[in-house]
């Protein structure tokens, strides 16, 4: 089946607000095993939605499904009701059972009924309503010759009920249950996407099932496997036996899966060997210590944090010599070393990390450039430091250093007792 998406609405081609709809749906739509072949986001502008809409309906692809959501509201500038009547020959029709359920609302609620609410109850004709228990525009479905039209609102709490509803049942009839896709996300850290393209190129040729590629986002380079089965039992086989293969190959920069991420990794180790954490931080002036107290139940391990920008206040809340600092500098593997040590005996914890560097865009020398960043984790088994040379802006910078930081907790902790 070829497959379409339409998000409807100037403040998405504005780009005043994140077209959350149109991802939301492919997920959806490859659970049903439908692949979205393309999605076209339009203004509210009855022109181009209706040439749109026409050259859906002359594409030679069938059986086609078409998914549109937004542009259903009362007012003038919602037109997608109009614009699908036009493209597919279906003058508007007034649906009783809708204007009856719009009134319904008003009544219950209290509310002024305008006129123009009407609009709202104008299916075109041999279209199906889908109703919509959340808002007030309800949907409609209209097929033609296979090609078959999906409309939802845009409000993302109604689209989702809608397509929960209404949508997706008439789906599983239309595509007779054929094909489940699910996917599974390997996470990993510390290399860059080509490296990690190159450790399992073997299994990322195209036209592969399952189907392996890279992604990165949030400091994390991923490895995306989709499966393709008649039943989700065999995809979620496929899967297991393709993350059984993969995790080899990436070994120990293998962080997790799907929801997983560096600082609920880190805290299910900590928690599983009861064991705690204090952090002090520099450079990353307190990102460190949200990241892990961002996961709930931190509290069952994190003990303290202290953010040390200056000097003194490394000395003061540390203990780091002063003389230290004057001697290697406050960006130095020394110091790095001299905090986590520090804090760690104060505040008497099994490990205490430490972040130190030049987050940039000023203060780098020729000797400590921007970027320069030392992290040191110490712990019952001592101290490791780590020199990173981060490229990018200062929220680049501070966002690695933090997950390089968590990553050397991670790989600690790993480490055979
Ligand atoms: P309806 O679909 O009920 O006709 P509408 O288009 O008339 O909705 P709008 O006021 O345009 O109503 O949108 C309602 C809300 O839904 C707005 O907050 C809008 O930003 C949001 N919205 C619409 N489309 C999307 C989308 N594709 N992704 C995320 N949010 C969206
Ligand atoms: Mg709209």
């Amino acid at each position: 089946m070829h497959v379409e998406t339409i998000s409807i609405g100037s403040e998405l081609t504005s780009g005043a607000t994140v077209d959350t709809n149109a991802s939301w749906l492919a997920r959806q739509l490859a659970r049903l095993g439908l692949a979205v072949a393309r999605h076209t986001t339009l203004p509210d502008s009855m022109g181009p939605l209706v040439t749109h809409l026409r050259t859906l309906s002359t594409n030679p692809a069938r059986p086609a499904l078409v998914i549109v959501t937004g542009g259903l509201g009362p007012t003038l500038d919602d037109i997608t009701r109009e614009a699908v009547a036009d493209a597919f020959d279906a003058p508007l029709q007034e649906n009783a059972d809708c204007r009856q359920v719009i009134e319904e609302i008003f009544r219950k609620r209290g509310w002024n009924f305008a006129a123009n609410n009407l609009r709202q109850a104008l299916i075109p004709t041999g279209a199906e309503v889908l109703p919509n228990p959340r808002g007030t525009a309800p949907g409609f479905y209209l097929a033609r010759d296979d090609v078959h039209v999906f409309c939802m609102p845009g409000v993302p709490l109604e689209m989702f009920g809608m397509f929960t509803e209404q949508v997706a049942p008439r789906l599983r009839q239309l595509t007779g249950g054929g094909t489940v896709i699910l996917e599974r996300v390997l996470h990993t850290f510390g290399l860059g996407e080509s490296t990690v393209g190159e450790t399992i190129a073997a299994h990322m040729e195209r036209g592969r099932n399952p189907e392996v590629g890279t992604t990165v986002a949030d400091g994390l380079v991923s490895v995306r496997v989709r499966a393709r089965a008649a039943t989700e039992a065999e995809a979620l086989a496929m899967l297991d036996l393709e993350a059984q293969a993969l995790a080899p190959l990436l070994g120990e920069t293998h962080i997790g899966n799907d929801d997983d991420r560096l600082p609920q990794v880190v805290a299910r180790l900590l928690a599983a060997r009861h064991e705690t954490l204090a952090v002090a931080e520099s450079c990353t002036g307190g990102l460190l210590s949200k990241m892990i107290t961002d996961v709930p139940g931190a509290s069952a391990f994190f003990i303290e944090a202290a953010v040390t920008y200056a000097d003194r206040a490394k000395t003061a809340l540390l203990g780091v010599p002063a003389d230290l600092i004057r001697q290697h500098g406050a960006v130095s593997e020394p110091v790095a070393r001299a905090m986590a040590e520090g804090l760690r005996s104060t505040a008497g914890t099994t490990y205490a990390l430490s972040t130190t560097g030049i987050a940039g865009p000023t203060g780098g020398t020729p000797t400590k450039p921007v970027g320069l960043v030392f992290i040191a984790l110490a712990g019952p088994r001592g101290t490791t430091v780590a020199q990173l040379n981060l490229p990018g802006d200062r929220d680049r910078i501070r966002q690695r250093a933090a997950l390089a930081a968590l990553n050397l907790l991670r790989l600690e902790l790993l480490k055979p007792e």
